[in-house]
């Protein structure tokens, strides 16, 4: 056995398709080596049912200690019910950016060879969820309202966090996403942020800006001219749907959400009620969002392991899940994945 060290890191296998998926990459690190010291840790329906929590004080304590996890999709209520535990777990570590990278890797689709990056502000905006009902006549819920909220600061630090996201990882370009031209305020205040930040990194990083509308469609009619990518949160909620669906969809989407003191890494995907259990999950964006996870302690070289042998699975074609076209199993993968390792 080999003295490296290991690395402590909360894995939350979560609901529906969670542990399935959970199960195959851990699998998959375990086969090439990561250093990773799983505390196994409960969250979402799995933990109400267990101890009537969604989010137990043993999960919450575990992230502080590890600062690190890897987390199968939640079952969130719709409605009324408890408060997304994802959007919870952003708020309890002050994980304000979502960074969500999208690159072919099924060859010759209809849009090939897509690298970009969105990188999501995911503590303010809308997801602050001021909601409430205003009655009309006799119909207490006769309107519904919400509000969000944009900070100065937070804007300032997304925008910084998208730049000097480019410089380290070699990026030419940062679009800045808004609707400043309708929600004069609310969006208007991250454009004058971004735009003040954008300067500073004039001559090493472009700068650009586009309205979500006509970025929304500029996205499928020439993703290519992204690079990366810099939105508010509900924005960055819908583009980054928009851009797994460019390569393949949601089975092949990672994200990760990072703060100053801790990271978050899980696939963009939810719980997938529909084929949980059935065996025919794409563990895929979740292996993708380990690799993420892999690259922020410093094990690259492990992540490009990894990509290598998606990459070469993929591209023969014979061992693929049901979303991609295929026939094969969670399981078939996994083992199909470890023999490329
Ligand atoms: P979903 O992403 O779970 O599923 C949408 C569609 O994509 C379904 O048809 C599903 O079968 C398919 N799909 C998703 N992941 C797949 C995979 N890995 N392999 C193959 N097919 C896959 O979205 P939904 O149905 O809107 O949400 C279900 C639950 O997940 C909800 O409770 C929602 O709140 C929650 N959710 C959680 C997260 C998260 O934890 N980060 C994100 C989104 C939704």
């Amino acid at each position: 056995m080999s003295a490296e060290k290991t690395i402590p890191a909360t894995l939350i296998p979560g609901d529906g398709i969670g542990p399935e998926i959970t199960e195959s990459v851990t699998e998959i690190l375990a086969a090439v080596g990561a250093p990773f010291d799983w505390d196994n840790q409960l969250a979402g329906m799995a933990a109400v049912d267990a101890t009537g929590n969604p989010l137990p004080p043993q999960t919450i304590a575990s992230i502080h200690r590890t600062g690190l996890a890897l987390k199968g999709p939640l079952t969130t209520p719709v409605g009324g019910g408890f408060k997304s535990i994802n959007v919870t777990l952003r708020q309890e570590f002050g994980l304000f950016a979502n960074l969500r990278p999208t690159h072919t890797i099924v060859p010759g689709g209809r849009f090939d060879k897509i690298d970009l990056v969105l990188v999501r502000e995911n503590l303010e905006g809308y997801y602050a969820a001021m909601e409430s009902y205003i009655p009309v006549g006799d119909d207490p819920h006769g309107i519904a309202t919400g509000a969000g909220y944009n900070s100065r600061a937070e804007c300032n630090r997304i925008v910084r966090f998208a730049f000097e996201y480019a410089v380290k990882n070699n990026r030419k370009k940062v679009t800045l996403v808004h609707k400043a031209n309708i929600l004069k305020l609310l969006t208007g205040l991250f454009l004058e942020e971004g735009r003040k930040v954008a300067k500073e990194y004039e001559g090493r990083v472009e700068c650009n800006e586009r309205i979500v509308d006509a970025c929304a469609m500029q996205l499928v009619i020439d993703p290519w001219q992204f690079d990366v990518i810099v939105t508010t949160n509900l924005f960055g909620d819908i583009l980054s749907d928009l851009t797994a669906g460019l390569v393949g969809g949601l089975g092949l989407a990672p994200g990760a959400n990072i703060g100053e003191k801790a990271a978050v890494f899980e696939a963009v995907h939810g719980s997938a009620p529909d084929i949980a259990g059935k065996n025919v999950a794409n563990p895929l964006a979740l292996l993708m969002a380990a690799n993420m996870m892999l690259k922020h302690v410093g094990r690259a070289d492990l992540a490009t392991r990894i990509e290598s042998a998606i990459q070469s699975v993929i591209t023969e074609g014979t061992v693929r899940t049901r979303d991609l076209g295929g026939t094969a199993g969670t399981r078939e993968l996994t083992a199909a994945l470890k023999q490329k390792l």
